[in-house]
């Protein structure tokens, strides 16, 4: 099969992670070049110890989930909680897009709770015809072809539900995304946990294994319910049988700004 370049853009170091990851490790597994891009430094994301140090922080987490999974992750040094659609932040979009060549693009949907996640979807779909445009940004080379672009699934339903077209088992990875992130501890042991209120929740720091065990169960509430659309999908690419016993998924729905097909052909390029 060909090596493809699959890049995931989230607003925020973990969004990739949260929404893609089991999907990433799947796609590392079968020889494809995977990028995470956080177009924000994630300097807002804790309760106590925000700004610079943070963002440093956050930036050793994604170091550490590169480590783990051969991920590239990247960080752009825009601040967390600041991100728009303006024309500055659509460029430097434009020319890390241009840079990896992208084959797939993961990413928020435009209808999202958090600003910066609405900014980040509309700033790729604002680049999802432009990129192959050689005089808009000149000082990098266009692209041959748009590439294909997937939202990631949110539970948002205004002004239209997410609407599932791939959908990734997500079992047999299910310890790896885990790890994956138990990478981002200042999110998923602190920040969210506090932002949520469940704070006495999380096991202490040093219970390693109650922390991952913790998290593992944390996750899975995260993950859609596999009902309706999402199984009949899984029954197409896996069959009656093995469908009857996933119990997570990652899905994706395909954004008709980007490159369009058979979405029965589109769904064989996913790792099983
Ligand atoms: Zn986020």
């Amino acid at each position: 099969m060909e090596k493809l370049n699959i890049m995931a853009i989230g607003a925020h170091p973990d969004d990739c992670d949260f929404r893609f990851g089991g999907t990433a490790i799947k796609f590392l597994a079968a020889g494809h070049r995977v990028m995470f891009l956080s177009m924000t430094n994630g300097c807002s994301g804790h309760q106590t110890s925000p700004g610079q140090a943070m963002a440093a922080r956050r930036y050793n987490e994604t170091l550490a989930v590169s480590k783990l999974t051969g991920v590239e992750y990247k960080m752009t040094d825009i601040s967390d909680g600041s991100l728009t659609t303006d024309l500055l932040y659509r460029d430097v979009l434009m020319r890390e897009i241009r840079a990896f060549k992208p084959d797939m693009i993961f990413t928020h949907r435009p209808n999202d709770y958090h600003p910066d996640h609405r900014a980040t979807g509309t700033l790729v779909m604002d680049c999802s015809y432009l990129v192959i445009v050689p005089h808009v940004v000149p000082d990098s080379l266009p692209l041959h072809k748009t590439p294909y672009i997937f939202h990631v699934y949110d539970r948002f339903k205004y002004p239209t539900p997410f609407v599932p077209d791939v959908v990734v088992e997500l079992d047999s990875v299910i310890d790896k995304k885990t790890a994956m992130l138990d990478c981002h501890a200042s999110q998923v042991y602190e920040w969210l946990p506090f932002a949520g209120g469940y704070s006495a929740e999380v096991p202490p720091e040093h219970d390693k294994a109650g922390r991952l065990s913790w998290l593992k169960t944390y996750l899975e509430k995260r993950e859609p319910c596999i009902t309706g659309r999402y199984k009949e999908i899984l029954i197409e690419r896996y069959g009656h049988e093995k469908s009857l016993h996933v119990q997570r998924c990652e899905a994706f729905q395909l954004c008709e700004y980007g490159a369009q097909g058979d979405i029965k052909q589109i769904r064989q390029m996913f790792p099983l």
